[in-house]
């Protein structure tokens, strides 16, 4: 007889525990037919967590019979305990459907309707970036078009307490644009995309988050600048999501990374409140070892909220180019937070503040032709 049960990428020591709350000793010490049970009950219930396109109610129906199918005499109380623990499953799965559906009405209140999208294939589309190590649905995708809309989303998000994920062109390679937390939403920053100004005697590009990178690589170089960002990565990943990850290619041994090419940016932070980062004096070269870089937080007041002080002979490892990312965490309050989100596998935070409006970088002139 060929196996009915789905075939799942993850082992089942670790399947049967993330979905069924089952140890991987207690099932060690399982029968057979039992383990087996539990296995194919636990793969048919991670497809509905990872698959929008699947209708839960054939995944439902499929589970009962494989439980109805079961002889609890033979089997002792296995049945029982995998029904009680499918059970728990379903609970949760409905009690995050009806969250969604309170959650996309609330939102719709003050975003237009196709900025708030549940299609399946958008959904599945956010659910992991470059590490490909985990895919998981968020509740929804948000593509915001203003500043006040990411205002009200993390108001809202502090309210009814669900994550927000800032995603840029998805190429990180960090996790961090992966909706882990339960009760995630994506805040796609697509609609972000305009170059706001390029000044050629200032040497300054000021643009909002969502820019590609390349995409101001070549407005830079249509004014006969350099924009010294260049990961690899640059036709898709995003300005936001550089400084997020201090991104940087090989311009870096000469310009640094996207810490050292930053003048400032605005951030819009968890409680909705707008900051703004700010270097101060920038000398327009990359942090030396012998230099100290200093970032001003200045609130909406106007006032200066914190001063970072970064000392150059510490935010690299000796003789590299890149900046170590434990150095930029340290300088930005949005990255310290991000530091959190990228090396703890399940954030419990409510959300995640992000620089929404426009970074700018610093630009160097040509050398080349
Ligand atoms: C083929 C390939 C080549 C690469 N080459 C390089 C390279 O040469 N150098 C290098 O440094 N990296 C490289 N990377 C890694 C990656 O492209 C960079 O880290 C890039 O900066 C990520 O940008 P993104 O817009 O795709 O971010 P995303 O993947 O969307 O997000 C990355 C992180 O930033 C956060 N984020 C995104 N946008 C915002 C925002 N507006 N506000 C706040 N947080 C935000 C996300 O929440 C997430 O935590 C490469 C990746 C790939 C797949």
């Amino acid at each position: 007889m060929p196996e009915r049960t789905p075939h799942i990428s993850l082992p089942s020591e670790r399947l049967v525990p993330r979905v069924l709350d089952i140890s991987p000793e207690e099932l060690e010490s399982w029968p057979e037919d039992a383990k087996n049970l539990a296995v194919s009950v636990a793969a048919e219930l991670f497809l509905v967590r990872s698959n929008p396109f699947i209708n839960p109610s054939d995944v439902k129906a499929s589970v009962e019979k494989r439980l109805s199918e079961a002889n609890p005499k033979a089997w002792g109380e296995y049945p029982r305990t995998i029904r009680k623990a499918a059970k728990a499953f379903w609970d949760v799965f409905e009690a995050d459907g009806r969250f969604r559906d309170n959650l996309v009405e609330r939102l719709r209140q003050f975003m237009p309707t196709a900025d708030v999208v549940t299609a399946p294939h958008a959904l599945i589309a956010c659910a992991t970036d470059a590490t490909d190590l985990r895919l998981e649905l968020p509740l929804c995708m948000l593509m915001p078009e203003t500043h006040d809309h990411i205002r009200q989303i993390l108001r809202l998000a502090n309210e009814l307490e669900f994550a927000v994920i800032p995603r840029g062109g998805g190429s990180g390679l960090t996790g961090g644009a992966i909706p882990i937390p339960r009760r995630s939403v994506i805040l796609s920053l697509a609609k972000f995309r305009k170059i706001i100004a390029i000044d050629t005697q200032a040497l300054t590009l000021t643009a909002q988050a969502g820019v590609i990178t390349l995409t101001a690589i070549k407005a830079a170089e249509a004014k006969g600048l350099l924009f010294t960002v260049d990961p690899a990565s640059k036709s898709a990943s995003s300005l936001g999501g550089n400084i997020s990850e201090n991104a940087g290619g090989p311009f870096a041994f000469e310009y640094g990374t996207t810490l050292d090419n930053l003048i400032s940016y605005k951030m819009v932070e968890a409680s909705g409140e707008i900051i703004e980062v700010r270097r101060v004096d920038h000398p327009r070269h990359k942090i030396r070892p012998d230099e100290t870089a200093v970032f001003e937080v200045i609130d909406e007041s106007g006032a200066v909220r914190d001063v970072v002080k970064l000392p150059g002979d510490q935010i690299r490892a000796k003789n590299w180019a890149r900046t170590s990312p434990t150095s930029i965490w340290a300088a930005c309050p949005a990255c310290r937070r991000k530091a959190w989100t990228a090396s703890l596998p399940r954030p419990a935070s409510p959300s995640i503040p992000f620089p929404s409006i426009p970074a700018r970088c610093a630009s160097s002139s040509s050398a080349a032709p």
